[in-house]
């Protein structure tokens, strides 16, 4: 039987339009769903109703975790800080390797979601003395109103908010969504459009539009993931590819990790990527110019640590997600006065209830 859905206490989506025979087109992210009566948009969490679109993921966060900021990756964002984690169910890509599937392929109601005002989710972040929010585990994009909603209260808070995302949103609807962000780190799963279609159902040409618009058109701290997967996207044509699209677009100030894959969801047939192919891909990054590159999910002391790029000092070293040296002056080099790209002087002071 048809279960009715009560609206009165949904949040109305922003972005979207009606369009012929009682649909709706999405206007978020690039998939523009169009999408039936009753029915949920491909990432499950925006659903019309009664021929308006709903955000049913708002105030519906999955639960809570407090992480190393350096687990979202970010490296050059206060490192050594911990971050409020959280996500909603549902995505709006459909990675076969997803290393979070469980929350990315539910729906909402296969989940025991919780409830949480955007107000409650920023003083969680102050009660706990955390100084960051990440959106994260599923792609914030598919949220992104209750994303809005927190980032302003937190910024207005002293809370910094950061996206952990695949970049595939809308233009239009980007320039809202990442209206109160302070950093992101932006998924760049592969640089081939066969990789992105046949494995993430999105496109490469979006994402790398994203990043441009990042760059170029917001002050939003950014550094950029690729999880390198034996056989699929870890040639070293297609790394070489990849870095000198970032050099050309990006410039070589912009952290590049590559990340190890574990088997997980729909790819169980592939190895783990073995720590020599991160060594590889670091070494094709750094000798073409990036400046910062590090290895993720492994064990690779050398790989992790932050290096100044002109004298070579090690100026942040890291064993896991666990910062264990930090000689930075300020966000300079304390030798020969480098200053490094990132944001380190933390000067928010929050009052903590
Ligand atoms: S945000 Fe969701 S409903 Fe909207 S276009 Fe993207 S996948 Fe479809």
């Amino acid at each position: 039987m048809h279960k009715e859905i009560d609206t009165a206490n949904l949040k109305e989506a922003q972005w979207w339009e009606p369009v012929e025979k009682n649909k709706i087109l999405c206007t978020l992210c690039p998939r523009y769903c169009k999408i039936g009566e009753g029915q949920p948009g491909f990432c499950y969490i925006r659903q019309n109703l009664k021929g308006k679109l709903y955000t049913i993921g708002y105030g519906r966060p999955t639960g809570f975790a407090i992480d190393p900021i350096e687990k979202k990756p970010l490296n050059h964002f206060f490192p050594g800080t911990s971050i409020l984690s959280f996500g909603t169910a549902g995505c709006n890509l459909g990675c076969k390797f997803c290393q979070n599937w469980s929350m990315s392929k539910a729906k909402l109601d296969e989940l025991h979601s919780l409830s949480a005002s955007p107000e409650e989710v920023v003083q969680l972040a102050k009660r706990y003395h955390v100084p960051s929010i990440a959106y994260t585990y599923n792609d914030p994009t598919i949220f992104g109103e209750y994303v809005i909603d927190i980032s302003r209260i937190g910024r207005r808070e002293g809370i910094k908010s950061v996206m952990v995302t695949a970049g595939y949103i809308d233009k239009k609807a980007r320039k809202d969504v990442y209206k109160y962000i302070d950093a992101a780190n932006v998924d760049l799963k592969g640089f081939t459009e066969r990789f992105y279609q046949k494995l993430t159902f999105s496109s490469l040409k979006d994402v790398l539009d994203t990043l441009v618009w990042l760059k170029n058109e917001t002050d939003v701290w950014f550094e950029i993931t690729t999880l390198l997967i034996p056989g699929e996207n870890d040639s070293v044509e297609e790394i070489q590819a990849e870095c000198d699209w970032i050099l050309k677009n990006l410039g070589d100030s912009v952290p590049l990790h590559f990340t190890a894959f574990h088997p997980d969801f729909r790819m169980l047939d592939k190895d783990r990527t073995p720590v020599s192919t991160l060594k590889t891909a670091r070494k094709i990054a750094i000798g073409s110019g990036i400046k910062f590159c590090y290895t993720g999910n492994v064990h690779d002391p050398e790989g992790q640590t932050t290096f100044c790029p002109a004298c070579h000092n090690a100026l942040l070293k890291r064993d896991w997600h666990d910062v264990i040296k930090y000689n930075l002056k300020d966000d300079a080099c304390p030798d020969c006065k480098t200053k490094i790209p990132g944001r380190f002087n933390l000067t928010y002071s929050p009052s903590y209830n």
